[in-house]
């Protein structure tokens, strides 16, 4: 296949320190992309790695020029970053982003496009059987269930990457310019017919998950307060509750000191509450922090990423910075 002004099909990848991968990930993903009959490239984008990913990036660029873009960012932006970041350099009718590491398998490609074909326009997937630490699994089920309480995106498996965009999609998602985002998430609410699709997951064929706890917990801030106010209201209706209920309290205790007389017993038992108050508060502070944050990051309108060095398609080599 040669790459015509507008390929059929981008494959987007992001790569942070996969040096480990890299070759196995080359070897099994282009003899897919090669037998698929259609115009294609891949944009495997570096997010600022420090091992030998982006030498490894340059010498697949060398192997398959005509098919291949190379984007290597200046610094680690992040994921869901890096994704928008090969986003801007792609110009396939359709997109599919998958991860460097192999979980999702290459083979599975053909399933997105056939639910492209069909013409939806956004192709989500389930992981058959998940292949990651059960802890993780166990979040991720949290982090599900909360998100489908509190915002209207309906995704089965909102952490898998393996998904299939229309056009149209990946341009919506670079006019919003929001700098802290989730990708799936994000082209879920400019989606019009999606759907989702069965994928097989594996073990992360070499490394380590790019993920520390801190990270996730992270990331899912960014799910919830990205899509949500749900959060703010249903704290305002807790403060509203806890002024009521004080409210009857200190009427009560108003009462008992008129007709039995001062109290003395039971301070523990006021500490507890109040206790129990301060830590709503504190809840109520760091949730508010979290959506004045977003603000902060948002009205600073830095860059979401640094573009280093791009190859392929025509720009034998490119240095400037982007928005
Ligand atoms: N990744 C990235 N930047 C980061 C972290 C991860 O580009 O800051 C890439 C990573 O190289 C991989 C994908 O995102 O291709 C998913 O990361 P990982 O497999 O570590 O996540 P997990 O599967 O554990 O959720
Ligand atoms: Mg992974």
């Amino acid at each position: 296949m040669t790459s015509t002004p507008q390929p059929d099909l981008s494959i987007i990848i992001p790569v942070y320190n996969e040096q480990d991968v890299l070759p196995l990930l080359f070897t099994r993903l282009y003899p897919v992309l090669d037998g698929l009959g259609r115009s294609y490239e891949v944009v495997l984008v570096d997010d600022g790695s420090h091992d030998r990913s982006p030498g490894l990036l340059r010498k697949q660029y060398h192997e398959r020029p005509e098919v291949t873009r190379v984007v290597l960012l200046r610094a680690n932006a992040g994921q869901h970053a890096a994704l928008t970041a090969g986003f801007e350099y792609s110009q396939g009718r359709y997109v599919i982003t998958l991860d460097a590491d192999l979980q999702n398998p290459p083979e599975e490609i053909p399933k997105l496009l056939a639910a492209v074909d069909k013409g939806h326009d956004y192709v989500g997937s389930i992981r058959n059987i998940r292949h990651d630490s059960r802890w993780r699994h166990w979040a991720s089920r949290a982090m599900n269930w909360v998100r489908e309480k509190i915002t209207s995106i309906q995704m089965t498996d909102q952490g898998c990457m393996f998904r299939a965009y229309d056009r149209n999609i990946i341009q919506a998602i670079l006019d919003s310019r929001e700098s802290q985002t989730f990708i799936p998430a994000l082209a879920y609410t400019f989606a019009g017919n999606p759907v989702e699709v069965v994928v097989e997951h594996e073990e992360r064929a070499a490394g380590q998950s790019k993920y520390s706890l801190f990270k996730l917990i992270h990331l899912n801030f960014d799910l919830m307060t990205s899509f949500s106010i749900v959060p703010l209201q249903i704290f305002s209706l807790i403060g509203m509750g806890i002024a009521v209920i004080s409210f009857l309290f200190v009427i009560y205790l108003g009462v008992r000191r008129l007709m039995i007389g001062p109290e003395v017993e039971g301070l523990f038992t006021l500490f507890a509450i109040a206790f129990f108050l301060i830590g709503i508060l504190l809840f109520g502070i760091g949730m508010l922090g979290e959506y004045i944050g977003r603000i902060y990051v948002q009205v600073r309108q830095r860059p979401r990423f640094l573009i280093g060095t791009v190859l392929g398609a025509g720009e034998s080599s490119q240095d400037d910075n982007d928005a």
